[in-house]
């Protein structure tokens, strides 16, 4: 498979290693595969009968091509679906190795919560957030491309949330790649600093005085800057890179395999910020897997709600929310959705529906799934199951499922006094509590970071 930029179609394409590795294009275009790979309707009906890691091979296997021998591509993935979780119990005594860590597989449940709405949750991982599948999967094939090479790689990304404790818990420790991490201060939860700042090793957090779009802008910058890439190796792992964002469609293909009424697809509503997710589904829908409908449920940030309505596309200053990894004024990925539908409006309009929630209904959403339903819902997936209640009763016959993105215990904050329980954390997360924070502060100037990526090694 090759990739093409969207800057410029008629520019040499590049192979998945190269995309990779180089993130962006030189013209800082996104990649985009020139073609997309049509799955064999035999697999899509019988998901069921094959496990996860073999769904997620047959998916991106068309993507990677011959850049990964087939024995690494199964280690990757094997190593991307199960993970270590730490023990944090204490130990027998007479254990004289202390808590031991265990392999466990990644587990994807769809959980019914109202007769026709449904709850993907793509929290039970390390990290607890959706982002850890695309961060797991691209650490490895980034550590395997540059085996050997005698310049260490740096990773450099902004996070408004959860990206970057995934990245973090991802590269830890990966040969060869040092990861530079940039947050806004004071804007991401207690349990998400703990998750971007407790590492060490070869992860460096900055702790950015401004806005994720501050962020952003500083990561661009550096990328643009052909100085700073004379000196060092860099690349991104926010989801403009193809090996993260791809495989995010693997979700698709898990719900669908837990998918109970056959001849009645769902209407599938993604929480959206940077919408590499959704456009993550699309891809899955245009290899063949069978979707009614598609709904972008954003928060007040709501650049493509007001497309999809207006045919104007705005984009703005991000805006805080409860939902903070969704607060994106000018999400990066949209314009791969707007290739896959040539720019078409039209087109578009009819398999996305896009919302704009606020934080009141939110919060309202979150009490109301729990009052109701006994369900329990961060704030992001309080936008997508409230986004697609909105759906299902404009268009009454239809069942749908929401993308649960993070365990509630992340929003502790927002989840704790709308459902009046303390929440309990989860081993991943209680285990950081015992670590140090350490981050290096720092103004919103790109110059500020240019000093610190040419003196840090
Ligand atoms: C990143 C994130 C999102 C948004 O995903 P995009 O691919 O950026 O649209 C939604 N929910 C959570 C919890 C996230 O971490």
């Amino acid at each position: 498979m090759n990739y093409y930029s969207l800057n410029n179609r008629e520019n040499n394409p590049v192979d998945f290693k190269e995309a990779t590795i180089r993130g962006q294009a030189p013209d800082r275009g996104l990649y985009f595969p020139k073609d997309v790979p049509v799955l064999p309707d035999d697999f899509i009906e019988n998901l069921h009968r094959y496990s996860n890691e073999e769904i997620a091979y047959r998916v991106i296997r068309p993507y990677t091509g011959d850049t990964l021998p087939e024995a690494e591509l199964e280690r990757i993935i094997y190593e991307t679906l199960n993970f270590e979780q730490p023990a944090v119990e204490a130990a027998p005594v007479e254990d004289a190795t202390g808590p031991v860590a265990h392999t466990q597989p990644f587990e994807f449940p769809l959980k019914k919560v109202t007769p026709n709405l449904s709850s993907l949750e793509l929290f039970h991982g390390p990290t607890l957030a959706f982002k850890d599948v695309g961060a797991r999967f691209m650490s490895r094939c980034l550590g395997y491309f540059v085996r050997g090479n005698n310049r260490p790689v740096t990773v450099l990304v902004a996070t408004s949330g959860d990206t970057g404790g995934a990245v973090a818990s991802g590269f830890y420790d990966v040969d060869g790649v040092q990861v530079v991490i940039l947050y806004p201060s004071g804007k991401v939860s207690s349990v998400q600093e703990l998750q971007l700042t407790t590492f060490g090793k070869n992860i460096t957090a900055l702790e950015i005085d401004g806005s994720f779009d501050d962020c952003q802008k500083m990561v661009k910058e550096a990328f643009a800057d052909a100085d700073l890439q004379k000196n060092l190796f860099l690349t991104s792992a926010n989801s403009i890179n193809v090996a993260r964002w791809l495989p995010q469609q693997f979700y698709y293909f898990f719900a669908l395999q837990q998918w109970p009424y056959k001849e009645h697809p769902p209407v599938i509503s993604v929480p959206s910020g940077n919408f590499g997710n959704l456009c993550a589904g699309m891809m899955a829908w245009l290899s063949g897997l069978p979707v009614a409908h598609f709904i972008a449920a954003c928060n007040a940030n709501d650049v493509v709600p007001i497309y999809l309505q207006t045919g104007n596309y705005q984009p703005k200053q991000a805006l805080p929310t409860l939902s903070n990894a969704m607060d994106v004024g000018n999400p990066s990925n949209f314009v791969r959705i707007l290739e896959i539908f040539n720019q078409q409006l039209p087109s578009l309009q009819k398999i996305l529906t896009a919302y704009s929630i606020t934080d009141e209904e939110t919060r309202e959403a979150i009490k109301s799934l729990w009052k109701h339903h006994h369900y329990l819902a961060d704030p992001h997936g309080a936008v997508g199951a409230l986004a697609l209640q909105r759906y299902l009763t404009e268009h009454p016959g239809e069942k749908g499922l929401f993308l649960e993105t993070a365990h509630p215990v992340k929003f502790y904050n927002t989840v704790e006094p709308v459902t009046g329980d303390r929440l309990t954390l989860p081993a991943a997360v209680a285990a950081l509590t015992h670590k140090e924070k350490q981050s290096k502060k720092m103004d919103a100037r790109y110059s500020e970071l240019k000093d610190f990526l040419l003196s840090y090694r």
